[in-house]
């Protein structure tokens, strides 16, 4: 089988390890020993959150099970604080594999987006406004720490 522009191996710079090595500033929804969770920048609507896990995974291929354990407790934290905070029952729960599959991150990731799949936003495309965004992670965290 032909898999094309499929990238393997994991790249230490890539910009979630260097959100993880604490070299690039996020805004924090929450974060435990194994996870952390914070708004993607160029959300497909508001609220758009971002779970990574703490291992070198570039896609679901590479992800320990333990690690894909704590990134799915993660995501039931927030998609419960998204629920919440939007007042809305809808959550999408999105994982791309691969370029050819639209990945440009490539360390494993959950999008979690309080949207429809009728009313999704464009990928990674605009970029949202930075108070916003603290704001948003702000009331998310707010509402896992209770
Ligand atoms: P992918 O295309 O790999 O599934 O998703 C990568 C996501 O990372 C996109 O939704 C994109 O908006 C987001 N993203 C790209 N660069 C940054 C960044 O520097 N900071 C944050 N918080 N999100 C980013």
């Amino acid at each position: 089988m032909t898999v094309l522009n499929q990238q393997t191996t994991y790249d230490d710079n890539n910009i979630f390890a260097k959100m993880l090595d604490g070299d690039i500033p996020y805004h924090k929804v929450y974060e435990d020993d194994k996870t952390l969770a914070f708004m993607d920048i160029m959300p497909q609507a508001e609220g758009h959150v971002l779970v990574i896990p703490k291992q070198k995974a570039v896609d679901l291929a590479d992800l320990e099970p333990e690690y894909a354990a704590a990134v799915l407790m993660t995501s039931k934290k927030v998609m419960q604080a998204q629920r919440q905070v939007f007042e809305r029952e809808g959550v999408i729960q999105m994982q791309l594999n691969g370029s050819q599959a639209g990945q440009t991150v490539f360390h494993y990731h959950v999008h979690l987006i309080p949207s429809s799949i009728h009313e999704l936003g464009r990928h990674a495309v605009t970029q949202a406004d930075n108070n916003d965004l603290a704001a948003i992670a702000q009331k998310l965290a707010a509402v896992i720490d209770a």
